[in-house]
């Protein structure tokens, strides 16, 4: 059956208050059930839209976590596929129930590590890579997998993560981005803006 994002939504805020949550990327965090390993809604917008969805367009998602790329990319679309691969099962199994909830059950999902895990998966459209930039060979294995025009987008937050997309860069071209968002948050009786960790954002075509 294909999925009704406004039931979606008035099942996730009660029928007192209905929300269309639209398909537009960048749902509120509190959307997916996560153990913090979850990329920020305002970065979430802004990888999406560096990853250009598409109908029929497939994306791997590698380092899934809660699914939150993924899911987010099959949103834009009733046609676009995902697969998310993560090898931590606790984490398997939010962005099982994240898919479900939003409205996305056909997300598929690979239970291993990258690169071994891509072994034999179809050719995407585009790749995400949220997690295990530093595995050896793995940034080069999802450049070669990629189809011609398809995208590559990777975010990292770890000095090490930068010194792998500085190299990207170098060797493929492409932007790096640096995305730093700050939230409001109390301060007593005041409010001050709190720093998420920054991002650095590596995002290339083929
Ligand atoms: N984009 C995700 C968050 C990613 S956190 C979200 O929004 O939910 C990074 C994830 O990468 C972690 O869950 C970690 O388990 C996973 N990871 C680390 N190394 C990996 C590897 N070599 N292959 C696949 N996943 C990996």
């Amino acid at each position: 059956p294909g999925a009704d994002f406004n039931t979606v939504a008035i099942q996730l805020s009660g029928p007192s208050k209905p929300l269309a949550l639209g398909t537009t990327p960048g749902l509120d965090d509190s959307f997916f059930e996560s153990d913090g390993q979850l990329t920020k809604r305002e970065v979430r917008a802004v990888t999406l839209a560096a990853l250009r969805p598409g109908p029929g367009q497939l994306l791997w998602d590698v380092g899934a976590g809660s699914g939150s790329i993924a899911i987010e990319w099959m949103r834009t679309d009733p046609l676009a596929r995902a697969i998310a691969v993560e090898p931590r099962s606790d984490r398997i199994e939010n962005i099982r129930r994240n898919a479900e909830t939003l409205g996305v059950p056909f997300l598929k999902i690979v239970e291993g590590t990258a690169p071994d895990a891509l072994d034999g998966l179809e050719e995407p459209d585009a790749v995400f890579l949220g997690g295990g930039i530093t595995a050896p060979g793995l940034l080069e294995i999802c450049w070669n997998a990629l189809k011609p025009g398809g995208r590559l987008v990777a975010n990292v937050v770890t000095l090490e993560g930068e010194a792998e997309l500085t190299e990207a860069r170098a060797t493929l071209g492409g932007e790096l981005t640096r995305i730093a968002v700050s939230r409001l948050e109390p301060v007593g009786p005041y409010h001050g803006w709190r720093p998420l960790m920054p991002v650095t954002q590596w995002s290339a075509r083929k």
